[in-house]
């Protein structure tokens, strides 16, 4: 059986996946989505191969430690955001935009120039492939006393997993709209995570990159508001890279996502012409990269459609903090931190407090931290982070090797990960039978759609 299985490969997932194998734990990643991130989502430019970001761009020194040792200890590069010169503010279609100097806008934040999708792409190399499930969508949630059973839709199959501690890093919102637990969780738990908004769940975001930096050469900052009732582009960005070589502005639109909807084959033609009207037609931009949140059923739950909640809440409700089912079953994610929550801050701050209320589990039965695992053992990167706590024989002789048994089989298969993750489960559903190795879980079982699902 898997010691953990972590639910929502977005940072909070795979930042506490990566601490846990690290530490020499059983754990496997079943993420809904075919790739890892979650609202991280870094897309290359046709015409140049540049990164560009279409989910989120800052993290403020300043303010959040966790995003800032993470940066540096990944050694990934960063820039701060291009704050220098003029703003613009259109409130008045039929008029001129506004010009506003001296006034800066985003003092302090910084960007990765090589985009947010660094921080998975190399905290998931420490990952084997063979502990990380694509396409398995969480349905349902059962407590078995002393462990967890997890059900999984992937496709047509339906996939039951044991483990014995579980963490949802799963919006809460999407828990509440699409998880059936059982028993079920106290009311208060679901009131807070119905009225838990995903933070900007409900937005979209547009980057578009242009041959050059034309704003930075009037003397303007590439910050520019457009407040009137017809605004489609509400506030937008200098998103070039460090020197202005690569250049591009973004913007997060002012639409609902209904009308966005509505208006989706004209929005392109519409978003050009309003970058236009706010910066005059010095350019056409070469590309336009839009991504509209609210359309992705693994981040916008129909309430956050509705009820998106705009103001920014940093302190999650302490309720969804609380460990259910003895222990056994976590809430994690951005929007259940006691810190920066609604922010990547957040995800790693969930992360640390599930690791920790792990960990403190773990020392009370007696286990204890894993050795580090030595040469000689087949998983080289298992690295027990010492933290001058005892270790554990037994947990040297359960974890590694069934990590290590999960591990060599999969390394053998397809190089891409859903392939391999498909193929994997394949081979089980032909046989319909327990599984005995390989599987996440050694008790992993599959049984066909119609049967199961609900
Ligand atoms: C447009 C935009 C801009 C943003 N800008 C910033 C910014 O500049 N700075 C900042 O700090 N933050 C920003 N954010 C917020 C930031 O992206 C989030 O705080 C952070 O990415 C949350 O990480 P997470 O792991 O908690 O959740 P998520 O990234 O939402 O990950 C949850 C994971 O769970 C998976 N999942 C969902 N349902 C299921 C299911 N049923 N079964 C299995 N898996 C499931 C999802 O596919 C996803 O991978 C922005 C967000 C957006 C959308």
């Amino acid at each position: 059986m898997l010691d953990t299985a972590i639910v929502g490969g977005g940072l909070c997932g795979v930042a506490l996946a990566r601490n846990l194998f690290r530490q020499g734990r059983a754990v496997a990643l079943f993420e809904a989505r075919e790739r890892l991130g979650g609202r991280i989502l870094s897309v290359a430019q046709a015409a140049s191969g540049r990164v560009i970001d279409l989910g989120p761009t800052w993290f403020w020194p300043d303010t959040q430690p966790l995003m800032t040792s993470l940066v540096a200890e990944l050694g990934l590069a960063s820039i701060s955001q291009h704050d220098d010169g003029s703003s613009l503010h259109l409130s008045d279609p039929d008029k001129a935009p506004e010009r506003i100097d001296g006034r800066k806008l985003h003092e302090g934040a910084r960007r990765l120039p090589g985009g947010m999708a660094q921080l998975i792409d190399v905290m998931a190399k420490e990952l084997p492939s063979g502990l990380l499930y694509f396409n398995h969508v969480l349905t349902e949630v059962s407590d078995r006393t002393d462990h967890v059973v997890l059900t999984f839709a992937d496709g047509d199959d339906i996939i039951e997993v044991e483990a014995r501690h579980v963490v949802l890093a799963v919006p809460p919102r999407l828990l509440e709209q699409g998880v059936r637990f059982t028993p079920v969780l106290d009311e208060t738990t679901h009131e807070a995570m119905r009225g838990t908004a995903t933070w900007m769940a409900a937005q979209a975001k547009v980057v578009f990159p242009y041959a050059r930096a034309f704003w930075r050469e009037a003397g303007q900052s590439g910050n520019a508001f457009v407040t009137h009732e017809q605004a489609v582009i509400g506030e937008i960005f200098d998103a070039c890279d460090g020197d202005g070589s690569h250049a591009a502005l973004g913007g997060f639109l002012a639409l609902s996502p209904q009308l966005r909807t509505s208006f989706s084959v004209g929005l392109p033609l519409l978003m050009t012409s309003q970058m236009v009207q706010v910066f005059g037609a010095v350019l056409e931009p070469a590309e336009q990269h839009y991504q509209d949140w609210a359309n992705e059923p693994f981040t916008c739950s129909g309430l956050d459609r509705t009820s998106p909640g705009n103001e920014h809440v940093a302190v999650a409700n302490p309720m969804l903090r609380r460990p259910q089912w003895d222990g056994t079953l976590h809430l994690a994610g951005s929007e259940t931190a006691a810190s920066g929550a609604g922010y990547l801050e957040g995800a790693l701050e969930a992360a640390r407090r599930v690791d920790l209320s792990l960990n403190r589990g773990w020392m009370k039965a007696g286990g204890g931290l894993p050795d580090a695992a030595r040469p000689g053992d087949s998983v080289a990167s298992i690295n027990a982070t010492p933290n001058g706590w005892p270790t554990s024989r037994m947990w040297r002789s359960t974890a590694i090797v069934i990590v290590s048994t999960t591990i060599s089989r999969f390394s053998k298969e397809s190089s891409s990960p859903s392939a391999r993750f498909s193929n994997r489960w394949k081979s089980c559903s032909t046989t319909r039978s327990r599984c005995s190795t390989g599987c996440p879980s050694r008790s992993v079982r599959l049984r066909s759609s119609a049967a199961g699902r609900r």
